[in-house]
């Protein structure tokens, strides 16, 4: 394999005109990084202003022609999401499509093969593909589209998962020539239910279009199947439309963005899913003291954290700021909680599990597989791209009997095989060119959607958290906590016990607690830790204030709060000495009482997209 290029290494070079054909003329270079994009004529610019378009603000691209038979040119289209500017600030992404007239040569066919080649390698590198040193660079370089399984919860943080859905990531995904399948959760639990019955051969990712509940329900779902070794490593990812969005944030600084909220991280997050590009993801094994086990991805609360997460619920309409409000509220009303926390430290070497754990795959989205399956599992409510036989989708609107079929203009379905997945030539569309072709599919495809609004069942408004009586649903399959002695017997003697009063006691997989609060910033997706931190009683609530909003950037640990401890480990023990108080899991509450947990390294994959190099935002 090629050595790795420098990232200012000119890759493609070339000059292209505009549409339409008498608008400026540009030199385009790519680089492994960025497009760069130079006017020539009619004036060249000195300091090309917003010229560099960063790969990292790019969802895909397409090859269009004109429907003018005397338009010899081939047009090659960049879908860009750059930051607005806020005066002087920086403001929310906006989309904008840039498209480019490839018109050096005399036939279409030439400045066809022109344009592919432009949106081969641009692909290529979007997705971390090889470009072959040759410079032989041809549509047939790309595998099929990825599939991928949408789960979106209608109710998902304001309400507004399901509008963000249709406005903002089912174009963008169109535009990276992803194919999906879309399914609203009618319920709690539904999810969880569906990936349970899911032929999972036929999907290369699940993505949950949420908050951090609805990727809960759908790991602990994979893990629940009697072939859980396989099923948990289906790629899984999250666009977070929730008011918790934890696992998101921990995305977004990933790619090196900046933190955000809201739309702005739902937006980064799509860009990265259009990347492809996976990592493992540590699970943690909790067992409650019924015996109950569930995995979890991100935390294990009791105290001041769960007391807040549950409390705050009926702040939902706030979204994120119903933490920050949760917060203050919990402040004011400050509860100590007696317990001991025992844990195996992760600097002792860990006991060999026996026969290795089954280590997740990496980096398998977006590579060649085989044939398509001939049709998918019966799925309800749903909307696909996907030119298969699916049952007559609710949500289609009836006026329009094939209403899904165009998505796959940019989805690349196998009807478009021969051709490059994710970017054939647009077929003729009502203009001579389609100056913003992603706007065809939008309205297609997105009207029918719009008729589909969920319906909030009569009986029920925004789902309520269960009640702390409300059992967890058991996963009964999974690998097998080595680490861990019974719930009732003593603990090995490596492990280190504390014993007393405590404001808070919490155990993170991740770094992020919300989208806005880093609980462990050394923390990684595979670190194979948890991360535990406890704060004892006996603390101001000035100083638990400064720690949490010390947490947005995650310098809390430097704070020198003398009641702050940190420890990482590999398993831990929670046993409540009072006799009331919430424990979560994931941000759902379960049932009070004594908990272990084990840490499985690696055990799930989540569909990260490449990781962010510093440049990527100024
Ligand atoms: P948020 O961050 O806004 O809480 P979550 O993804 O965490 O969003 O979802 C909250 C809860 O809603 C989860 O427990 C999930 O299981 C549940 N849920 C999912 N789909 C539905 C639905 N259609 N109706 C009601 N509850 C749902
Ligand atoms: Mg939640």
């Amino acid at each position: 394999m090629a050595p790795p290029l420098a990232a200012s290494t000119p890759l493609l070079h070339g000059e292209f005109g505009s549409y339409p054909a008498r608008g400026p003329r540009f030199a385009l270079t790519l680089t492994s990084q960025a497009l760069h994009i130079q006017r020539l004529r009619p004036k060249p610019e000195a300091r090309p202003r917003g010229g560099l378009v960063p790969l990292a603000e790019v969802s895909g691209c397409c090859t269009l022609r004109s429907r003018s038979p005397s338009d010899t040119g081939a047009y090659f289209c960049v879908y860009t999401y750059p930051q607005g500017r806020r005066g002087g600030r920086r403001g929310g992404r906006r989309r904008a499509a840039r498209t480019f007239r490839a018109d050096g040569a005399a036939t279409y066919e030439e400045n066809r093969t022109e344009a592919q080649r432009w949106a081969t390698a641009l692909v290529c590198l979007l997705r971390g593909l090889p470009l072959p040193g040759n410079g032989e660079i041809t549509p047939d370089l790309l595998p099929r589209p990825a599939r991928l399984l949408l789960l979106v919860n209608p109710f998902g943080g304001r309400g507004l998962a399901w509008q963000w859905c249709k406005s903002h990531v089912l174009p963008m995904i169109s535009e990276a020539g992803l194919s999906f399948n879309l399914i609203q959760t009618e319920r709690q639990n539904h999810a969880r239910e569906l990936v349970q019955g899911l032929s999972l051969g036929e999907w290369d990712g699940i993505i949950t279009v949420s908050g951090d509940g609805l990727l809960y329900e759908v790991l602990n779902g994979l893990l629940d199947r009697p072939d859980w070794e396989e099923a948990v490593k289906t790629p899984v990812g999250i666009l977070p439309c929730g008011s918790g969005n934890a696992l998101a944030g921990a995305v977004n600084q990933r790619g090196g963005f900046a933190p955000c909220l809201g739309l702005d991280l739902l937006l980064n997050c799509s860009l990265l899913l259009c990347r492809g590009g996976s990592q493992p993801l540590d699970l943690l094994s909790v067992t409650l003291a019924s015996g109950t086990r569930c995995f979890s991805f991100l935390s294990v609360a009791w105290g001041f954290v769960s007391d807040v997460d549950i409390q705050s619920e009926r702040f939902r309409a706030l979204g994120s700021a119903r933490f920050t409000l949760g917060t203050v509220l919990g402040l004011a009303t400050l509860h100590t909680y007696r317990g001991r926390l025992s844990y195996l430290p992760a600097s002792t070497e860990p006991p060999s599990p026996g026969p290795s754990l089954p280590r997740a795959k990496s980096e398998l989205v977006l590579a060649p597989a085989p044939a398509p399956p001939a049709a998918h599992s019966p799925l309800h409510r749903s909307v696909s791209d996907l030119p298969l036989p699916l049952p007559q989708p609710s949500v289609a609107s009836p006026g329009s009997p094939e209403p899904l079929a165009i998505l796959s203009l940019n989805g690349g379905g196998p009807e478009l095989a021969g051709d490059w997945g994710g970017a054939g030539d647009a077929p003729l569309s009502p203009d001579p060119l389609m100056p913003s072709p992603p706007s065809l599919p939008k309205a297609a495809v997105l009207s029918p959607i719009t008729e589909g609004t969920p319906q909030m069942p009569a009986s029920s408004g925004p789902p309520h958290p269960p009640g702390p009586g409300t059992p967890v649903a058991a996963c009964r399959w999974g690998p097998p906590d080595h680490l861990l002695p019974p719930l009732g017997s003593p603990l090995p003697p490596d492990w280190v016990t504390l014993e007393g009063d405590f404001v808070l006691m919490l155990a993170i997989s991740p770094s992020h607690l919300g989208a806005d609060l880093v609980a462990a910033p050394h923390a990684r997706f595979d670190d194979g830790l948890v991360h535990l931190l406890w704060v004892r009683s006996g603390v101001s609530r000035a100083m638990l204030l400064r720690l949490f909003l010390a947490m947005e950037n995650g310098s809390h640990l430097s704070l020198g709060c003398p009641q702050l401890g940190y420890a990482t480990a590999r398993a831990f023990r929670l046993e409540p000495l009072t006799p009331r108080g919430v424990l979560t899991v994931d941000g759902e509450q379960v049932e009070y009482g004594p908990l272990q947990a084990q840490m499985h390294p690696g055990l799930g994959t989540l569909l990260t997209g490449p990781p962010g190099c510093p440049s990527q935002e100024p």
